[in-house]
């Protein structure tokens, strides 16, 4: 007997098995180009990582394999954004899904320099102005908040990604100083650029990505054992607010059929992790690098819609 469908014995059981599930499938999909940096992974790596709000990790695969988690770090910054400022936030970033790619710069323009979301690279680049300009070494804060959240100190920034995200990041320049121009971003475009890139160059593995967010699946409490439990990283409506957000953006140019398919809110990045959220539950985090024609990972969406499915989690 293994008791209840969400008991950890039963989770190991699920999780085993589509890993092995997955095995069996052909490869699909590329791995991130657009960097150099990226190409260089196993592009068969796969893992997974359910974190329950017990604290307790079970995972199968690569999940202890450290990866860079590209766009993942846009929901850290969101929330480092969120509890230094005020509503007057949502004026310069909108609440709205995109409908385009994640570093399409066409909204841009005709929009005033507003960005649709905080999970679009204009967007996140609007909240590293944000961070920039509320936090004195803003680096270092992001690594703080991270590590603590993670119960690792410190997290790894992969300074040969940080290196190439900073060299080939034209169109992401582009878009930073379209919006200077209309006066939506307040610091100077280096800066916030550097910070920026600085996000997407943080390396974790599921097992992090899963505890350290966990408290988006508690109204904003973190709840496990250790440095951080019960302490509140957010206040509950912004814990909804993000929640919401990545339940609309949050997966690239596929988020309504996520959300239509799966029903939880969740972040990809082109590294191949993805995150989801299980309110009351727990988080699930996934890694596999080769990415779909939207940049979410193959095999990451089919394990947490399987994952998903056999447990009966969704939102709606
Ligand atoms: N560093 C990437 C960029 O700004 C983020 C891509 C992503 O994971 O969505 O282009």
């Amino acid at each position: 007997m293994l008791g209840t469908p969400q008991c950890p014995a039963n989770i190991q059981k699920v999780i085993d098995n589509l890993i092995a599930e997955m095995r069996t499938h052909p490869a699909n999909g590329q791995v991130a180009d657009y960097i150099p940096a990226l190409k260089n992974v196993d592009p068969d790596s796969v893992g997974i990582a359910c974190c329950t709000l017990d604290g307790e990790v079970i995972t199968a695969g690569d999940a202890d394999k450290d990866f860079s988690v590209q766009s993942i770090a846009k929901i850290y910054s969101l929330v480092m954004a969120m509890t230094r400022s005020d509503d007057q936030l949502w004026e310069r970033v909108r609440m709205e899904p995109s409908g385009q790619a994640f570093n399409s710069i066409v909204q841009l323009e005709s929009e005033n320099g507003i960005p649709r979301n905080p999970m679009i690279n204009a967007g996140a680049i609007v909240i590293s102005d944000i961070i920039v300009s509320r936090y004195s070494t803003p680096n270092h804060a992001f690594v703080q908040f991270v590590s603590r959240l993670c119960g690792r100190d410190p997290v790894l920034v992969d300074n040969t990604v940080f290196a190439s995200e900073k060299k080939h990041g034209h169109r992401n320049a582009a878009m930073a100083h379209l919006m200077k121009d209309f006066g939506n971003i307040h610091g100077k475009v280096e800066n916030v650029l550097e910070h920026y890139f600085y996000q997407c160059s943080l390396s974790l593995n599921c097992s992090d990505l899963a505890r350290s967010l966990l408290f988006l699946a508690n109204k904003g409490i973190q709840p496990t054992t250790g440095e951080t439990a019960g302490e509140e990283v957010c206040t509950r409506v912004d814990c909804h607010r993000v929640n919401a957000i990545l339940s609309t953006s949050g997966m690239y140019d596929q988020s309504g059929e996520f959300a239509f398919s799966v029903g939880l809110p969740a972040k990809s990045g082109v590294g191949g992790g993805i995150v989801a959220i299980v309110p009351n539950f727990g988080v699930i985090a996934v890694y596999s690098p080769r990415l779909n024609q939207f940049g979410n990972s193959h095999a990451g969406k089919w394990l947490i819609t399987e994952f998903a499915q056999k447990l009966g989690l969704s939102v709606f």
